[in-house]
C-alpha cells in the first residue's frame, strides 16, 4: 500500500472521546522505548508524525492518525515503564484495557517487541492478556539493524519457543528496522489485505 496522506486527528486519554469507529483501525503498542514512534513515522513516510520520545513513558494518550483517508493508525501508550509512578502505571493499564476491549473497529493490534532482548516478562504478560481478548494480534520485532543475523534468529527462536508453550499457533510476525527502513512494505501490505477482507 502506498501512503498518500497521514494526518494527526486526536490525542485522548479516554476511549470514549476517540473518533467515531467508522473506519478500520490498526493499533501499535509496546514497552516504552521499543521504537514505536520511529516505526509509525517510517510507516507513514513522515519524520515527525508520531513524536519520538525523549522521556520514555511520556505518551499517556491514545493518538489517532488518519491514513490515506481510509483507515486509522493508532499510537497507544507504552506499558510497563518501571519509573512511572504506580498510579500512572495502573492508568496506562486501564486505558489500554478499555481501548482493546471496547474499540469495535480495531482490526489488528500490533505488539512491538525489541529484537535485541530475550523474552521479557512484561511483554509476555501483555501478550497473554491481549491474546485472551477478541482482537487479532501481530508481532513486530523492532530495531533488527542493531544485531547480527545469528543473534536475531536466536532471539526470535527464543520468543517463538516461549510463546508456543502458551499458544497453539503464533500470530503473524514482522521484522522491522526504522533505521534501515525494513518491514515497511510487509506491514503495509498486511494492513491492506486486512482492510480488504
Ligand atoms: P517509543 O518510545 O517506543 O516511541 O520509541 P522511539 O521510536 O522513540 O525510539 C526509542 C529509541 O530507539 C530512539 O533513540 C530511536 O532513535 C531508537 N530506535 C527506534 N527504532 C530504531 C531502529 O529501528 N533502529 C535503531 N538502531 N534505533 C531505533
Amino acid at each position: 500500500m502506498k501512503i498518500t496522506s497521514a494526518e494527526f486527528i486526536s490525542s485522548y486519554a479516554d476511549v470514549k472521546k476517540c473518533p467515531a469507529p467508522d473506519l478500520p483501525e490498526f493499533a501499535f503498542i509496546g514497552r516504552s522505548n521499543v521504537g514505536k514512534s520511529s516505526l509509525i513515522n517510517m510507516l507513514a513516510g513522515m519524520r515527525k508524525l508520531a513524536k519520538t520520545s525523549v522521556t520514555p513513558g511520556k505518551t499517556q494518550t491514545i493518538n489517532h492518525f488518519l491514513m490515506n483517508k481510509t483507515w486509522y493508525l493508532v499510537d497507544l501508550p507504552g506499558y510497563g515503564y518501571a519509573s512511572a509512578s504506580k498510579s500512572t502505571r495502573e492508568g496506562f493499564g486501564k486505558m489500554i484495557e478499555e481501548y482493546v476491549k471496547q474499540r469495535e473497529n480495531l482490526n489488528c493490534l500490533f505488539v512491538l517487541l525489541d529484537s535485541r532482548l530475550p523474552p521479557q516478562a512484561n511483554d509476555l504478560d501483555f501478550i497473554e492478556w491481549a491474546g485472551g481478548q477478541e482482537v487479532p494480534l501481530a508481532f513486530i520485532f523492532t530495531k533488527t539493524d542493531k544485531l547480527k543475523q545469528n543473534e536475531l534468529q536466536k532471539n526470535l527462536a527464543a520468543y517463538k519457543k516461549t510463546l508456543l508453550t502458551r499458544w497453539e499457533e503464533l500470530p503473524p510476525i514482522f521484522l522491522s528496522s526504522s533505521e534501515k527502513k525494513l518491514g515497511r512494505d510487509e506491514i503495509l501490505a498486511f494492513v491492506e489485505t486486512a482492510i480488504a477482507n
